[in-house]
């Protein structure tokens, strides 16, 4: 069996949700009492936070090269970064060690096609959805067609995500907002809709909506079980 690095915190709220899908993941296949082998470093999320919202993504990469490192030296075989946002920066957090970085837009595309899904809606933070490092990757890599939120549901679904639930707040005002953006996406062409933010499959799920949802942290759990194994 593989040891699965993850460089969680960010937030601590969904990394939670990584340990457990993988380990249960491990446990469904191998039965008894298997479970997965991990090796984790979890950072402080604020100062991550600030400088993310200063722009300093450098400083972002610096910290987090650092914690990958300490993730190789603990015996991990590959890494999962546990956000969607922080792949920002993936390409220097790989330049800073040997094991392969197992990249969470790959799993999800890999997925999405396979279902054959051409436009799919994207939710996460105003980072993961305006920027080309995940939205690019998407169609470049996989040809998808991207649709994201107009400016001001951008906002919502941004400020949900960090004031509430990266604090483990879950509010059924959010719900319904975030339910209403979905439908929206809908309306607009996507045939799915990507839960792009680690913490997004806490406030909604499939249950909630005929929409159907990409939960990154499941489908990104579901890929290290496949490598682990
Ligand atoms: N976990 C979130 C994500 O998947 C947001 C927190 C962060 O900025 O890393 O993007």
């Amino acid at each position: 069996m593989k040891t699965v690095g993850l460089l969680g915190g960010m937030s601590w709220e969904s990394t939670a949700g990584y340990y457990k899908a993988i380990n249960e993941g491990v446990k469904n296949k191998l039965g008894g009492l298997h479970s997965a082998q991990i090796a984790m470093f979890s950072v402080d999320f604020e100062p991550i936070e600030k400088l993310q919202h200063q722009g300093d993504w450098a400083g972002t990469a610096l910290i987090l090269s650092d914690a990958a490192r300490k993730i190789e030296a603990a015996g991990a075989d590959f890494l999962l970064i546990c956000t969607n946002t922080m792949h920002k920066v993936a390409p220097q957090i790989q330049e800073a060690i040997r094991i392969p970085i197992l990249h969470i837009a790959d799993a999800t595309a890999e997925v999405l096609v396979k279902n054959g899904i051409k436009t799919v809606g994207l939710l996460g933070t105003a980072f993961t959805m305006e920027q080309e490092f995940y939205k690019g990757r998407l169609l470049e890599n996989y040809g998808l067609e991207v649709i994201i939120p107009n400016a001001t549901d951008r906002k919502i679904v941004h400020a949900v995500i960090y004031n509430e639930l990266c604090v483990g707040k879950i509010l059924p005002t959010s719900k319904i907002e975030y339910l209403r953006i979905i439908a929206e996406l809908a309306k607009s062409g996507a045939e799915a809709v990507i839960l792009g933010c680690t913490e997004i499959s806490m406030l909604v799920s499939q249950s909630d909506t005929t929409i159907t949802l990409y939960d990154t942290t499941q489908i990104h759990a579901n890929k290290a079980v496949e490598e682990i194994l």
